[in-house]
C-alpha cells in the first residue's frame, strides 16, 4: 500500500482548510472526486470574467510569491500579460530542493488536480498556451500521479485546443529536474528546458519580458498556483481579509525534526513561530529552530512572538523563505549541522561566478577548522567567515551565493556558536 499524502498532513480532513482542503479526502487518480470536491470551479470562473478580470482578483488579494522571494503574484501576471512579444510561456517551479521544504510535493501527490486548473488559470491570464512543469527528478510519485492527471484534463476537455469550449488553447509538459538545487533558480531553470547547463542568467531583464526561449515568461512556485482557485472562488475582497495586511491568505508550513507531529500545515498568515510550535508539539528542550530554510537563518527557541509573515519575519531580522521551521533539541550538534549546510552550499554552487564557488569552499574550510573550537582559538576563522560571506552576498550572480551564509552568521550572531 503506498503511504498517503495525508500522512503528511497532521490536519487532513479538518475544516476551514483552503490549500489542504482536498489533501487525503480526495482520490487523486480521480478528475470526478475532484470535480466532486470543488475542482474546475475557478476555471469557470476564470472564463467569466477574463484574463484582465483574473489578473485584478490575483493583484487585489495581494496574493505574494510563495517559493520563498514573496514577489506580487498580480504584478508578475500583468508584466508578462502586457508584453507585445509572442509567444508567451507559464512555468511552473516545481522543482521544490530547500533543505526542509515538502510543500509542493504534498500537493502535487495529494491534489494533482488542483495545481493542473491553477495553471491553466494563470496561462489564460498571461496569454500562454503552453506551460512547462519543472518537476524536481527526486519526486516520482508526484510524476505519476500529475501525468495521470494530465492525460485525464486532456480526454475530458479540460486542456487542449478548446478547453471547456471556451476558445482557450492550453496544455502543459513536464520536464523533470536531474538532481541539481540550482535548477530551482528560475533561470538557471529556462537553460535546463531549454537543454543548456543549469546555470542562472544574470536579472534584469526578468522573465517576464525575457524568460523560457528568450519570451516574455510567468514564472510561479506550485503553492502560489494553487492560492489562485480560492481567490477565483471566494473573491479577492473575501481573500485578502485572511492574514496580516501584508500577508494575506492561508500560508503552508513545513515543519520538520524534533517535534511530535511533524508534516505540513496550514495557517492563516498571522500566527506566530510560538503557536506553530505548539501545534506541532515539542517534547524536548528545543535548542534552535531554522527558519526558512537553509537560504534562511537560525531563531532561538525564546523568540516564539515572531509573526510568521513576510513582514514580520523581516523586521525580526530573518525570513519566512519558503516556509521551513526545522526544531533542532539539545542532541543536535550545531557546528556539525553547519558544516552540513556549508558542504550543501559547495556542492549544489554552479560555479559560474568566482565570488560563490570560492566562497562557498572557503567557508566549509574555515567551518572546518573551528568545528570543536570556541572563544579566541576560532576568532580568526569566524573574522575570516564573516569576509567571505559579506563577498558571496554581495557579489555572487544568484540567489545560492548570495544567501550561503545566511544560516551561518544567524548561528554566530544569534545562537552564539563559537563564542
Ligand atoms: P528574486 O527576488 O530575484 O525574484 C523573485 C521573483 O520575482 C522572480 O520570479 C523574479 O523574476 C521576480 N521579479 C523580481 N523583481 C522583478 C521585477 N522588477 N519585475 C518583474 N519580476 C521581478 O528571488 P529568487 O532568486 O527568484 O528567489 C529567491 C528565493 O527562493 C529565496 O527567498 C529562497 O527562499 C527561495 N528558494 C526556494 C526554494 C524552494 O525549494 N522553494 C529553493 C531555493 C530557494
Ligand atoms: Fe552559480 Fe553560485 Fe554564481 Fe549562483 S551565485 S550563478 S550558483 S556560482
Amino acid at each position: 500500500e503506498e503511504p498517503s499524502a495525508a500522512m503528511a498532513v497532521p490536519q487532513a480532513g479538518q475544516d476551514g482548510l483552503m490549500l489542504l482542503q482536498r489533501i487525503g479526502v480526495v482520490d487523486p487518480y480521480s478528475i470526478d472526486d475532484y470535480r466532486a470536491h470543488g475542482g474546475y470551479h475557478a476555471l469557470r470562473t476564470a472564463f467569466d470574467i477574463g484574463p484582465a478580470g483574473v489578473i485584478r482578483e490575483v493583484t487585489d488579494s495581494g496574493l505574494l510569491g510563495r517559493g520563498g522571494a514573496a514577489f506580487p503574484t498580480g504584478r508578475k501576471w500583468q508584466a508578462t500579460a502586457s508584453q507585445p512579444d509572442r509567444p508567451h510561456y507559464l512555468v511552473c517551479n516545481a522543482d521544490e530542493s530547500e533543505p526542509g521544504t515538502f510543500k509542493d510535493r504534498v500537493i502535487m501527490e495529494g491534489d494533482p488536480f488542483a495545481l493542473i486548473e491553477a495553471m491553466t488559470i494563470a496561462g489564460y491570464a498571461t496569454g500562454a498556451h503552453v506551460g512547462y512543469l519543472y518537476l524536481r527528478g527526486e519526486y516520482p510519485r508526484a510524476l505519476h500521479r500529475l501525468e495521470n492527471a494530465l492525460t485525464q484534463a486532456r480526454l475530458r476537455g479540460f486542456l487542449g485546443d478548446d478547453v471547456l469550449g471556451q476558445g482557450y488553447a492550453f496544455d502543459i509538459e513536464i520536464r523533470r529536474g536531474a538532481g541539481a538545487y540550482i535548477c530551482g533558480e528560475e533561470t538557471a531553470l529556462f537553460n535546463s528546458i531549454e537543454g543548456f547547463r543549469g546555470e542562472p542568467r544574470s536579472k534584469p531583464p526578468f522573465p517576464v519580458e525575457k524568460g523560457l526561449f528568450g519570451k516574455p515568461t510567468a514564472a510561479n512556485n506550485v503553492e502560489t498556483l494553487i492560492n489562485v482557485l480560492p481567490i477565483l472562488t471566494m473573491g479577492a475582497e473575501a481573500y485578502a481579509a485572511i492574514g496580516t495586511g501584508n500577508s494575506t491568505g492561508p500560508k503552508l508550513f513545513c515543519v520538520s525534526g524534533s517535534v511530535e507531529r511533524p508534516g505540513i500545515y496550514e495557517l492563516p498568515f498571522g500566527a506566530t513561530l510560538g503557536d506553530l510550535l505548539d501545534l506541532a508539539g515539542t517534547p524536548t528542550e528545543i535548542r534552535a529552530i531554522l527558519l526558512g530554510g537553509a537560504a534562511g537563518g537560525f531563531v532561538r527557541p525564546d523568540e516564539r512572538d515572531i509573526p510568521l509573515t513576510f513582514e514580520g519575519t523581516r523586521a525580526a531580522g530573518t525570513t519566512l523563505g519558503s516556509g521551513v521551521i526545522l526544531v533542532m533539541d539539545d542532541t543536535v550538534g550545531l557546528p556539525r549541522t553547519l558544516l552540513r549546510i556549508a558542504e550543501f552550499f559547495r556542492d549544489e554552487s554552479c560555479g559560474q561566478c568566482v565570488p560563490c564557488r570560492v566562497g562557498t569552499v572557503r567557508q566549509e574550510e574555515a567551518l572546518h577548522r573551528i568545528k570543536d573550537r570556541t572563544g579566541a582559538e576560532a576568532s580568526d576563522d569566524v573574522a575570516l567567515l564573516r569576509e567571505v560571506g559579506q563577498t558571496m552576498r554581495d557579489a555572487s550572480i544568484c540567489g545560492l551565493g548570495q544567501t550561503a551564509w545566511n544560516a551561518v552568521e544567524s548561528a554566530i550572531d544569534r545562537l552564539g556558536a563559537f563564542k
